[in-house]
């Protein structure tokens, strides 16, 4: 199994990646985890990418798609992969495709988590001051929600005119969007 969490930033993607780990043992590739690792590290990729993070915009296409090439072989230990965080445009999408492709193998699902705004950013301050993330400032949060607007939604009419969206409300509780996460998965 091959699932793509996809939804705004704070919409529970992280939190629901782990819960699959936990339960179903699958592979959980967030990008934004490998970056933030790539930081604490203090490698010369980790410097490049941290004022970009800081900002809130999206690191390049290249970076990323790297990232996750790199981790692409440990999904043939596992009984499903989670992306979380990625694919984020278009190009990364084609590219997840094509690296998939070449190991014939393919996306199988996309979970759309559909949480409104106002929700979000009431999350995300939470968030901010219990975890202390640099990126989750106001400001930061701002320009993702606007990046994910303009640049990851269009991925989602990729996915669409594949069969592939089952769309879940992320307003519900973490109980209930874990459930339906369930129910989508064993219906496949
Ligand atoms: P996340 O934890 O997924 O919200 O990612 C945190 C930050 O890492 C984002 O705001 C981006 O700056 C960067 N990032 C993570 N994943 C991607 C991606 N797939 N494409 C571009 N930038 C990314």
């Amino acid at each position: 199994m091959k699932l793509i969490l996809f939804g705004p930033p704070a919409a529970g993607k992280g939190t629901q990646a782990k819960r699959l780990v936990e339960d179903r043992d699958y592979l959980q590739l967030s990008t934004g985890d490998m970056l933030r690792a790539a930081r604490a590290s203090g490698s010369e990729l980790g410097q490049k990418v941290a004022a970009i993070m800081d900002a809130g915009d999206l690191v390049s296409d290249a970076i990323v798609i790297e990232l996750i090439e790199n981790r692409l072989d440990e999904c043939a230990h596992k009984p499903g992969a989670i992306f979380d965080g990625f694919p984020r445009t278009i190009a990364q999408a084609e590219a997840l495709d094509a690296m998939l492709a070449g190991r014939e193998d393919q996306i199988d699902l996309v979970i759309a988590l559909n949480v409104e705004d106002a929700a979000l950013i009431a999350r995300m301050e939470k968030r901010a001051a219990e975890e202390a993330r640099a990126d989750d400032t106001v400001d930061a949060f701002k320009t993702r929600l606007g990046n994910y607007r303009t640049q990851t939604a269009a991925v989602l009419p990729y996915y669409r005119a594949q069969g592939k969206i089952v769309d879940v409300d992320g307003m519900a509780d973490v109980d209930a969007v874990s459930r339906a996460i369930a129910q989508a998965l064993d219906a496949r």
